[in-house]
């Protein structure tokens, strides 16, 4: 079985910073993608913020297991619809990685329901990923920690709910730690939050960090089908309830305009 991977990017700090196309001359997307299709059980596309919709259309979202974001300058022009697309399909089973300065992007914080909020410098110091479950999937293969010798300092406090699992910590040279990757379930979705990836950096280039990417879409995938009325409520009145009831007390939406309970 292949997983469908998609690979979002915003693809505008590779359009005007010389730096960043330097060191992604196809775009992040286009990097991370690549790195992806070495798995031959993944197959990863792209799709950007310019194209229409976004690139993620009912359809195209309905084929894909997995979504990878990567987002930074343009959260606010990603459109609602788009965003609530999104979320509908990670309640239904689809899995989601949010990549570094994505933690402030429209499907990230809506999922979340937090502030997202982190203190950050940007001052090229090195980064020690350790791993806080050596046992979790997303670990596969990796030593007990890494480094990056350039990346964009992230602190605490993160502002997102208690993970379900801590699967990275990050060191950084100027002494701040973090919480650098999360795992959460949003209804039948996987959620994963992977800090590294400053657009001036080369970091997608690395070879632990493409293999957390790989894992990161393994673990995340869902092969059940997607249950998309888990999200639907529906008023069950008295007399259609499985076991014999009595009806008593007031029906305050007895008019059927309000399916609310
Ligand atoms: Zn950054």
């Amino acid at each position: 079985m292949t997983i469908s991977a998609i690979v979002w990017g915003e693809n505008i700090h590779e359009q005007n910073n010389r730096d960043v196309a330097s060191h992604y001359p196809d775009g992040l997307h286009g990097c991370i993608a690549a790195a992806l299709n070495t798995d031959t059980a993944i197959e990863a596309t792209t799709a950007t913020l310019q194209e229409a919709e976004h690139g993620l259309t009912e359809d195209r979202l309905a084929e894909t297991d997995v979504l990878l974001w990567w987002g930074h300058a343009a959260h606010d022009q990603v459109c609602d619809a788009v965003v609530d697309r999104i979320c509908e399909a990670v309640w239904s089973g689809m899995g989601m990685i949010f990549l570094h300065s994505a933690h402030f992007s429209k499907p990230f914080k809506r999922l979340m329901g937090t502030s997202c909020n982190l203190t950050w410098r940007e001052a090229g110091e090195r980064e020690r990923l350790w791993i806080a479950n050596r046992n979790h999937p997303i670990t596969k293969g990796l030593p007990d920690s890494f480094e990056l010798e350039n990346e964009e300092m992230y602190g605490e406090p993160f502002g997102v709910p208690e993970p379900l699992e801590t699967v990275f910590i990050s060191w950084f040279q100027g002494g701040e730690v973090f919480r650098s990757g999360l795992t959460y379930k949003r209804g039948a979705g996987s959620v994963f939050y992977f800090r590294p990836g400053h657009e001036t950096y080369p970091t997608y280039h690395d070879g632990n960090v493409q293999a957390v990417l790989r894992n990161a879409v393994h673990w995340a995938f869902n092969p059940q089908p997607r249950v998309a009325d888990i999200t639907v409520g529906r008023n069950v009145p008295a007399e259609r309830a499985p076991e014999t009831i009595e009806q008593r007390g007031p029906v305050l939406h007895s008019d059927g305009k309000l399916d609310a309970g």
